[in-house]
């Protein structure tokens, strides 16, 4: 791998390029040069975009051994190199390092489950159409082909595994993808650059370019672009969404993570359990995840159990250097994100909120809060923390903890705490989210699977093989004469 300080080439049309101008990476904890990302020119944006474009029809008839090579290579490489790429990620994030391995370890797997899904992706169904009198002797038969070239746009808090998230499935299906990382952590993306262009795919199939934002809107706009899988706040991808309303946008957006404990999830254990996994989700990466815990709604017939576990749990995190192996807890992406953290939870308290632990500020870092009796109409109750934060309410009943867990604008994901068979498949009827977790924290999430809200928590799906659906479309064939 290159020099971390070094500057990091970025790759037009699978191409390794310098650029002309560079964005300076800074660590989030001792704001020290992590590296510089080279800097796309508008003429070589276009050169990437020309190539993606001329290139459609010839990824498509590409083999499907051919992309899942591809992609069991990335899979392996990302493995052999999981220690160097986890301090990468750390380093430019902030976030720590167990955290960091971890995001690596699922990058594996999204690679893996793309070449997987490459080799049996179809979507092909013959149906008979002779069920009416019109279709006697007729076969309709389906196939996906791709929708168009994907821009891929990607966040910054798991800097590696939301690049491959955008990527992988397109290279699955055979459609071109521009993927554009974030300019506060783009090495990672960069990174994944250089392992794919170890693989034989062609050559405009795809590119990694860090467009700085005041340029993104013209690629937006882009005809040559129809599908755009954005993942980042709500703000700007409804703002993205309502430009091109025309165009197949998939938005996965922020959230404010609920996690309900029922009344029957009362033993010692259990409650040890919840507040185990609460303290943990609630502050991994620093509270900076769409899923993490931000809101706990537990059964009044436990709260006064469970609440000094929680706060226990939560005091007992570890913070501190991300590079440090013992460290649960790192800085946020920056002093601004703890500022605004900050203020949140000072608003919070001046209305009327306790605080039981936490509410302290060092530069980019922000203690592990927990908070009880926040009133409803403070920023913290109404907007996503995206910060090391948890409220905590008690309910006076199933019906009114799945209320508290609704009456939110966010959808994404919510935790049930509860053995009750019956209960889970009530909180999966009630829960506006677009995953329901049982027993265990919102914060779960298998790269396979169906993933996305509801609300302004987003539009559409990602998990591999759903975002393979999503950038292909289905194109019917009739048969006549059968
Ligand atoms: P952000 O919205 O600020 O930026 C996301 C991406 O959009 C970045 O690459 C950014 O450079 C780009 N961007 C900014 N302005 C743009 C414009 N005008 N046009 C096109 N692109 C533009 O989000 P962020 O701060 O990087 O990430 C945090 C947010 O992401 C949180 O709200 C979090 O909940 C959300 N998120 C959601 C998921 C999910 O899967 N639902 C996962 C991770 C993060």
């Amino acid at each position: 791998m290159e020099n971390q300080a070094a500057t990091h080439a970025f790759w037009l049309a699978g191409r390794r390029t310098a650029g002309e101008d560079v964005l300076e990476v800074t660590s989030p904890w001792d704001g020290r040069l992590v590296g510089r990302a080279a800097v796309p020119t508008e003429a070589e944006v276009e050169e990437a975009l020309a190539a993606a474009y001329a290139v459609r029809e010839e990824f498509a008839a590409t083999p499907a051994h051919v992309r899942a090579a591809a992609l069991d290579h990335v899979s392996r490489r990302l493995v052999e190199r999981t220690e160097e790429i986890a301090r990468l990620i750390s380093a430019e994030n902030g976030k720590p390092m167990k955290w960091a391995r971890g995001e690596v370890g699922r990058a594996v797997s999204v690679f893996r489950f793309a070449a997987e899904e490459a080799r049996r992706f179809n979507g092909g169904e013959a149906q008979r159409l002779d069920t009416d009198a019109g279709g006697a002797g007729r076969l309709a038969f389906t196939r996906r082909f791709p929708k168009g070239v994907v821009l891929g746009i990607a966040p910054f808090n798991f800097p590696l595994n939301l690049c491959a998230h955008k990527i992988a499935p397109a290279l699955a299906v055979g459609t071109p993808i521009i993927l554009k990382p974030a300019p506060a952590t783009p090495l990672s993306g960069l990174l994944l650059g250089e392992l794919l262009s170890e693989t034989e795919l062609p050559a405009g199939s795809w590119s990694v370019l860090p467009v700085p934002n005041e340029r993104m809107p013209a690629l937006v706009q882009d005809e040559r672009l129809p599908v755009i899988s954005f993942t980042g706040s709500d703000k700007v991808g409804f703002q993205i969404m309502d430009s091109v309303p025309r165009k197949h946008c998939t938005l996965e957006l922020g959230g404010n993570g609920a996690a309900v404990v029922l009344g029957d999830w009362a033993s010692e254990q259990d409650l040890d359990w919840a507040a185990t996994r609460i303290a943990a989700f609630a502050n991994y990466q620093g509270g900076q995840s769409c899923i993490s815990v931000q809101r706990v709604i537990a059964d009044a017939s436990l709260y006064e159990r469970l609440v000094p576990r929680i706060v226990a749990a939560v005091a007992a995190q570890v913070t501190g250097d991300p590079a440090d192996d013992a460290t649960d807890v790192g800085p946020l992406v920056s002093e601004d994100a703890a500022k605004r953290v900050e203020s949140w939870v000072e608003e919070a308290i001046a209305a009327g909120a306790k605080l039981l632990t936490g509410g302290k500020r060092d530069g980019a870092g922000y203690a592990p809060t927990v908070l009880a009796e926040v009133p409803a109409e403070v920023t913290l109750s109404c907007e996503e923390a995206f910060g090391p934060v948890l409220t905590l309410q008690s309910a006076d009943s199933e019906e009114a903890a799945f209320a508290a867990v609704n009456d939110s604008k966010y959808g994404l994901q919510a935790g049930v705490f509860t053995h009750d068979v019956q209960a889970a498949f009530r909180a999966h009827r009630a829960l506006e989210v677009g995953g329901v977790i049982i027993g265990d924290v919102p914060s779960y999430r298998a790269d396979q699977m169906p993933y996305g809200g509801v609300k302004q928590s987003g539009v559409g799906r990602e998990g591999v093989r759903f975002a393979m659906d999503d950038y292909t479309y289905e194109r019917v064939m009739v048969l006549t004469g059968l």
